[in-house]
């Protein structure tokens, strides 16, 4: 069901977002609390709460994304960018809806916390 969480809201309308990408298999969005001067949020319309419940099903899915996360990256005019999927509570995963972050626009440190 996509209305569990505030991503599934946005995908059904019933909550706004800043778009940038939406195609029949994805929506990106920039994300509403930025970690750097470009942060955009890419979740699949498919609900799949976290990677870890992904299945060799999702494969095709899982390439798109990372596809539309490059596409993204290169409509925001980023060189350089980093690509980060929390999968779980511990690894920081706050919205149980998946999703690929895509950060740029400054230098990003090394290793993440
Ligand atoms: P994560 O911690 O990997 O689960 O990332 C969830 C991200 O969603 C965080 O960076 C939040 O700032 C972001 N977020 C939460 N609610 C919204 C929203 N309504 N619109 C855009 N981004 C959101």
């Amino acid at each position: 069901m996509t209305q569990e969480t505030i991503f599934g809201r946005i995908l059904s309308g019933e909550i706004p977002c800043d778009e940038v990408y939406s195609d029949k298999h994805c929506l990106a969005f920039r994300d509403i609390q930025p970690q750097a001067p470009v942060h955009i949020l890419i979740i699949p319309r498919k609900n799949i709460h976290k990677l870890s419940d992904a299945t060799e099903q999702d494969q095709e899915l899982l390439g798109h994304l990372l596809l539309v996360a490059s596409k993204v990256a290169h409509q925001e005019g980023l060189e350089d960018w980093r690509t980060v999927i929390n999968s779980g509570e511990k690894a920081g995963q706050t919205v149980f809806h998946l999703h690929i972050h895509v950060l740029g626009g400054r230098v990003l440190q090394w290793p993440p916390g």
